[in-house]
């Protein structure tokens, strides 16, 4: 591993350029701008939420709540016959024996690359405790709908007098002790919540449906053929997780890409139980859901988390794109956030660079469009489709994970002050975007990792990054 790989070196290199940041930009000047960070929301009225995402991305009304039989997971493993994540181990266990932790990754050894399985094997039995990822997994296990721990005196027996504001802080409070980076309430746009589970999302037979439908009862429930949300429940809290930055940095595909997900989702998942349960202490019903029950990233944008990118993810203030999003259900009575403007939209307009670093080729250099070119995806929202299958596809072929897109988009960063700087300013110039796109390459920003990083960085518990507040 070359020394400029560890951590510690590279906020030493950091401030170096930090210096010769400030110098091209005119020292105090741009000194004096640092720190200013626009984050502005599109609606700041608690009182009056707006239609949240549906207003940054512009809906068609005719936009139909999505089926999770669609999702690329199930699609790429009927397309294969076979469950993907099958195909996909197999071939990771045959890159260790041509030491290689990827595609193009390789490492020094056959040893080496087994003790990367190793971490591996750590993080995704972390993630399985809770789901894993909960694809297909309403109502089942430590995702149940129903209270698991709560005493029979609280359940559905809340507050005659509740105070949704005080409601609002204790359970933001709660959410950051149980795990959570960030946390945001949203007021649940019913065309984010999912049509229909998938109870087999990864086996390439027939999609196995039931029907998520809203009903006027009191509880939730599950029949035979639906899962039912009562009428009441009209918010999601909804959390995000960091992933492991420098982690992501090491592929394109890799068995680290995958570690970092596997972290940030089992993280997720103890949060979204979590908070289940204390929201069903006060009395309400609460769906822990993670990658179930509805699309996280549009309820993400709603509850003031982020924004939506040109490769289709969740792009947040702090953390970039290297993040992982949860939510909750409620009928707890909150208030909710509205969405925020990062100057997201304007500044992927000008800077295609996850595009040009997908090694799958499935991210547009294109315009935002209603219609998706996919059927991984719905049409009806203005915004940058991904083709899911030929990004997952490459994983199986590959035996490890890609999160490529999330490592390289400009705005995953590590805590370096220059981008808070950049982030202002792409709002008041965004002439300047393609501009501060190079720059990031200047920095070195989302240039692959040596794998032996990760047996030397710091780090704090989960991974995270040491030099960020959690
Ligand atoms: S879209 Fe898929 S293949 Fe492309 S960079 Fe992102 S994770 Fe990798
Ligand atoms: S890499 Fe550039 S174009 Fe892609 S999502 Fe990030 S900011 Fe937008």
């Amino acid at each position: 591993m070359s020394e400029k790989d560890k951590v510690g070196v590279e906020e030493e290199a950091t401030e170096i350029s930090r210096r010769g940041f400030v110098k091209l930009l005119g020292g105090s000047t741009a000194a004096a701008l640092v720190g200013a960070v626009p984050v502005q929301p599109v609606n700041a009225s608690p009182s009056a939420p707006s239609e949240g995402a549906e207003q940054i991305y512009q809906c068609k009304p005719d936009l139909k709540r999505f089926s999770e039989k669609d999702i690329a997971f199930k699609k790429v493993s009927e397309d294969l016959g076979a469950p993907w994540m099958q195909l996909w181990f197999k071939n990771m266990l045959a890159n260790v024996k041509e030491s290689k932790i990827g595609k193009n990754v390789p490492v020094k050894s056959p040893k080496e690359a087994r003790a990367h399985v190793a971490l591996w094997m750590g993080a995704s039995t972390w993630n399985r405790v809770a789901g894993p990822y909960g694809e297909g997994l309403e109502n089942k296990g430590l995702l149940s709908w129903k209270p698991m721990n709560v005493p029979p005196m609280f359940r559905g027996n809340p507050d005659p007098d509740p105070d949704p504001a005080d409601f609002t802080k204790k359970i933001k409070q709660i959410a950051r002790f149980v795990g959570a980076n960030r946390v945001g309430i949203a007021q649940l746009n019913r065309k984010w919540v999912y049509d229909e589970t998938c109870r087999n999302p990864y086996a390439p037979d027939a999609p196995q449906t039931k029907k998520i439908v809203f009903k006027d009862v009191k509880e939730t429930d599950e029949t035979d053929t639906e899962l039912i949300i009562p009428e009441t429940v009209k918010y999601a809290v909804v959390t995000v997780a960091e992933m492991n930055r420098i982690a992501t940095q090491i592929g394109p595909t890799s068995v680290q890409s995958s570690v970092a997900t596997n972290m940030g989702y089992a993280r997720i998942g103890i949060i979204d139980i979590a908070l289940a349960e204390a929201i069903r202490t006060f009395g309400y019903n609460a769906i822990p859901t993670m990658n179930n029950t509805a699309l996280s990233i549009p309820l993400a944008i709603d509850a003031g988390l982020g924004q939506l990118g040109r490769h289709g993810l969740l792009i947040t203030p702090d953390f970039g794109a290297a993040v992982r999003i949860g939510k909750v259900l409620t009928d707890m009575p909150l208030v909710p956030d509205g969405p925020i403007d990062l100057g997201v939209t304007k500044f992927c307009e000008s800077c295609t660079k996850c595009a040009e670093n997908c090694p799958a080729k499935c991210i547009t250099f294109g315009e935002r469009t209603y219609n998706a070119p996919v059927d991984t995806s719905n049409s009806g929202a203005l915004k940058w489709f991904t083709d899911g299958r030929k990004c997952l596809r490459l994983w199986v072929e590959s035996g490890a994970s890609c999160v490529n897109c999330q490592a390289v988009c400009t705005y995953t960063k590590g805590s370096f002050w220059g981008h808070g700087f950049v982030r202002g300013v792409t709002n008041s110039a965004p002439q300047l975007n393609s501009f501060w796109a190079h720059m990031d390459d200047f920095f070195g920003y989302g240039q692959m990792r040596d794998p032996d990083i990760v047996w030397n960085m710091k780090m704090s518990p989960f991974g995270m990054d040491p030099r960020k507040e959690i």
